[in-house]
C-alpha cells in the first residue's frame, strides 16, 4: 500500500487568547452560539428536573466509568473476544495514523470511492475526511449539522451540534449553492427536505459506511449510537460493510449499563427525555445489516491519560456538551477558538492531555474555574480541579527551562507568591498599591492601562481602582474588636 497522507489531528493555528480575540469581533456567530446554548440549556434544566433520583444517576454513571477506566486491559478484551465471537473485526490503533491506514485499508479492499458517514468526532480527531479526500475516497457525511459543516467547508464548533455557530439564513446559503437550489426556502422543514433529498440517493447506492460510538458493550460484544435524525440507524442497516472508530474510553462492562446512560446522556445533551434513535448492534447477522463489521479500537494518547490519577477522570466523557453549553467562555467564545476538535471546558483538558502540553498549553486557562461545568456533568468529571492540575504542569513545564525561569511572567508569580504568604507583606503591598494607581485611575474609578506584564489584566477590560480602605483594614477595624470581645464573653 502507498504511503498514507495523515492530517494532523488538531486545526491548531494560534493560541485561545489569539483566536478568541478574532472570534469575539464577530458579532453574528457570538448572538448564534449564546442563542442555540441557551435554548439547549434551558431544556435540559427542565427534564433534569423531572427526575428525582438525577444525582444518583449522576453519580452511578460516574461510578461505572471510573471502575471501567480502572479496568480497562481487562474490559476492552472481553469487548474484542465477544465481538469477535459475534462475527465483528477488532482492529487495534495506537495513533491517528495508525487508525487512518487501517479504515484506508479496508475501504481499498472493498475499492470503495464513496463512504457514507455518521457523525463521530473520533473520525474528526483523526482527520480521517481530509486523508480519505487525499487518498481519493469522498466521505459524505449523512448528519445534517455535519453535512452543514462539510459543504460549507468548515469546521464543528460543537460535539452535539455541530453546525450551532450557523443561523438558519446561512445553511440555506450553503445548500443553495452546493446543492443546486436556488428556489430553496429557509423554514425547518424545507432544509430538512433538501438535506433528505440529497442523502436518500447515497444511502441506497454507497456500500460502505464509518460511523463512531457512543458505548462498547464488553459482555455482548455490541455497540450503541445515539441520535436524534435517523440518518444514523440508515447507515448502520443498509449497507455491506461497516466501520466504526472508536476511542478505548468507550467501553462499559455491559448491555445494564445502558440503562443509566440512556437516560442521562440525551437529557444532557438536547435537552430530551430520550434519544429519538437508539440503536444497538452485535455483529453480523445474515440477513439482516451489513455482511461485514469493523471496529477500530482508537488509543491516540488516552493511555497517558489513564495513567495519570489526577487527570483519569477527562476520560469518563460521554461527549454529551452539557459543559459546553453552561460555560461562560463558550458561550462568549464559541467552539473555534479552542482551536480543536473537542471545544469547551472539556476540550480545556481533553486537547493538551491527548496531543501534548506543549500544543494546547493555552486551553487549561480558557476557564473562569466557575464549576459551572462540574455541576452539569452527568458524570461527574470535575473538570476545574483537572483544569488547576494541567495549569500546573503547565507552570512546572516552563519553570523547568531557563527562559521560562528568567520571564517576567515567572518572576512575577514568585513575587506574587511571596506577597501572599504573609499577612504582614501583602497589607504592605496593598497600601503601596494604593499609592502607585493613582497615576493610573481615571476620573470613572476605572484603570484602562496597566504597564509592562500587568498589561494583561487591562487588555480586555477595565480594572476598578482599589478603594481607600482594604476589606482586612476594615476588618481590623470594624469588626475585630468585637469578635474579640464576643470571644471573651463566650463559653468555653
Ligand atoms: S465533560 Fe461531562 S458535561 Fe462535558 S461533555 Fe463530557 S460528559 Fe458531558
Amino acid at each position: 500500500m502507498s504511503e498514507v497522507p495523515v492530517q494532523h489531528t488538531q486545526w491548531n493555528a494560534l493560541d485561545f487568547p489569539d483566536a478568541a480575540k478574532v472570534l469575539l469581533e464577530d458579532s453574528q456567530t457570538r448572538k448564534n452560539v449564546q442563542h442555540a446554548t441557551n435554548v439547549i440549556q434551558g431544556k435540559r434544566n427542565k427534564v433534569v428536573a423531572e427526575l428525582p433520583d438525577w444525582e444518583d444517576l449522576r453519580e452511578a454513571g460516574a461510578r461505572v466509568k471510573a471502575h471501567t477506566l480502572r479496568h480497562l486491559d481487562y474490559y476492552l478484551t472481553k469487548f474484542e473476544e465477544n465481538c469477535v465471537r459475534a462475527g465483528g473485526h477488532v482492529h487495534w490503533a495506537s495513533d491517528a495514523a495508525e487508525a487512518n491506514r487501517i479504515i484506508l485499508g479496508l475501504l481499498r479492499r472493498h475499492e470503495a470511492r464513496e463512504v457514507i458517514k455518521i457523525k463521530t468526532m473520533t473520525s474528526e480527531e483523526i482527520g480521517l475526511n481530509a486523508t480519505l479526500e487525499a487518498n481519493g475516497i469522498r466521505p459524505i457525511e449523512t448528519d445534517l449539522a455535519e453535512l452543514i459543516i462539510q459543504l460549507g467547508k468548515d469546521r464543528p464548533s460543537h460535539f452535539v451540534v455541530p453546525a450551532l455557530h450557523k443561523n438558519r439564513q446561512q445553511v440555506r446559503e450553503i445548500f443553495q449553492r452546493e446543492m443546486h437550489l436556488p428556489e430553496l426556502g429557509d423554514k425547518p422543514e424545507d432544509l430538512a427536505t433538501a438535506a433528505r433529498t440529497y442523502l436518500r440517493e447515497k444511502y441506497l447506492r454507497i456500500k460502505v459506511a464509518i460511523s463512531g460510538g457512543n458505548f462498547l458493550l464488553a459482555d455482548t460484544g455490541g455497540m450503541c449510537i445515539v441520535e436524534s435524525e435517523g440518518n444514523g440507524r440508515m447507515c448502520l442497516t443498509l449497507p455491506d460493510v461497516l466501520i466504526s472508530i472508536v476511542g478505548i474510553e468507550k467501553v462499559i462492562p455491559s448491555f445494564r449499563d445502558l440503562d443509566i446512560f440512556l437516560q442521562t446522556l440525551p437529557r444532557s445533551a438536547t435537552g430530551e427525555r430520550m434519544n429519538p434513535y437508539n440503536s444497538t448492534w452485535t455483529g453480523v447477522h445474515p440477513g439482516d445489516g451489513p455482511k461485514e463489521f469493523h471496529v477500530v479500537l482508537l488509543d491516540n494518547g488516552r493511555s497517558p491519560i489513564l495513567a495519570d490519577k489526577e487527570a483519569r477522570q477527562t476520560l469518563q466523557c460521554i461527549r454529551c456538551a452539557a459543559c459546553l453549553n453552561v460555560c461562560p467562555v463558550y458561550h462568549q467564545t464559541g467552539g473555534h477558538a479552542y482551536e480543536s476538535v473537542y471545544a469547551g471546558p472539556i476540550g480545556a483538558i481533553l486537547t493538551p492531555q491527548l496531543h501534548s502540553m506543549e500544543e494546547g498549553r493555552s486551553l487549561p486557562y480558557a476557564s473562569s474555574l466557575c464549576g459551572a461545568c462540574y455541576e452539569v456533568c452527568p458524570v461527574k468529571i470535575n473538570i476545574p480541579e483537572v483544569l488547576i492540575h494541567l495549569r500546573g504542569k503547565v507552570v512546572r513545564e516552563d519553570q523547568a527551562t531557563l527562559a521560562g525561569k528568567f520571564s517576567l511572567w515567572n518572576i512575577g508569580m514568585q513575587a506574587a507568591a511571596f506577597l501572599f504568604k504573609d499577612a504582614g507583606r501583602l497589607s504592605m503591598a496593598e497600601h503601596m498599591g494604593l499609592v502607585g494607581q493613582k497615576a493610573l485611575v481615571s476620573k470613572n474609578g476605572f484603570i484602562e492601562w496597566m504597564p509592562g506584564m500587568l498589561s494583561g489584566w487591562t487588555q480586555t477590560r477595565d480594572l476598578k481602582a482599589m478603594p481607600a480602605q482594604s476589606f482586612r483594614d476594615w476588618w481590623a477595624k470594624e469588626k475585630a474588636p468585637h469578635a474579640k470581645s464576643a470571644d471573651d464573653g463566650g463559653v468555653r
